[in-house]
């Protein structure tokens, strides 16, 4: 643990124009500014200009939520990874779960997504976890390594230290019901198990993997503590500077 500094990220969601962005980012930065970990606010498109602005000679990063695999071309609606890259952004939430509940993202489009965004410079936020009914039936171990190996497949070992893997179970995701912090370090682990057998221990040991689902001001500090978890990815209380800025300091 030692070895990597943690990294909260906010997960805005679609939530705020582009001048609720500037007021909030201008909230967060006061509370940012002696921080420990790695600080990054995942905007929508929208805003994204408008946020590297906002932070510019802080130590808060901007990313966006979604990439699109191809570099252009006739995709109506989409967004690639150097338009991304371009306008400042520095990572890209990939494959969260509302993404694949909602928006047909698959196993597959998540590995392209990776591939594109990493081919690009952005580190991707890779998501993964467990639906209710998985870990209730005990299938959570198999669902996560089946995620990770496919999700990651064709990654070269050096790609795959620059990632961060969110551990984000579907059922803790803004309903309020947080994993225990047994849960969550327990999932970590055994993503970073998964990544030593595919890449071999040192890579294993230099990613990040946050634990996300209803973490908050409240219980981000035993969350984080854990050997395993690396920080967190937050949505619901990303979106308000005050609790923001105590999950931070917790990291
Ligand atoms: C998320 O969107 O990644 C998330 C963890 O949401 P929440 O914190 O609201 O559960």
């Amino acid at each position: 643990k030692q070895l990597r500094k943690a990294v909260i990220a906010g997960n805005w969601k679609m939530n705020k124009t582009r001048s609720e962005a500037v007021t909030l980012i201008k909230e967060i930065i006061p509370l940012a500014k002696d921080a420990d970990c790695d600080i990054i606010v995942c905007v929508p498109f929208t805003n994204l200009e408008t946020a590297v602005e906002a932070v510019k000679g802080t130590n808060i990063k901007v990313g966006a939520q979604n990439v699109h695999f191809e570099e252009a071309g006739a995709f109506t609606g989409e967004i690639s990874a150097s338009m991304l890259k371009e306008i400042g952004a520095e990572y890209v939430i990939i494959g969260h779960s509302e993404r694949r509940q909602y928006f047909g993202e698959t196993d597959e489009t998540v590995n392209k997504r990776t591939k594109a965004a990493l081919a690009a410079g952005l580190i991707p936020i890779v998501c993964v976890g467990e639906l209710l009914w998985e870990r209730e039936t005990g299938i959570t171990e198999e669902v996560v390594s089946r995620q990770i190996k496919l999700d990651l497949n064709g990654i070269s070992s050096e790609d795959c230290k620059k990632l961060i893997i969110a551990y984000e179970p579907v059922w803790a995701i803004g309903t309020g019901k947080t994993a225990t912090n047994e849960q969550a370090d327990e999932a970590c682990a055994l993503i970073r198990g998964r990544l030593a057998s595919l890449y071999g221990k040192d890579v294993a040991d230099a990613v990040t993997i946050q634990y996300g689902g209803s973490m908050n001001a409240q219980n981000a500090t035993e969350l984080v503590a854990k050997e395993n978890v690396d920080g967190g990815l937050i949505g619901g209380a990303s979106l308000k500077a005050a609790d923001f800025g105590v999950i931070i300091k917790a990291a």
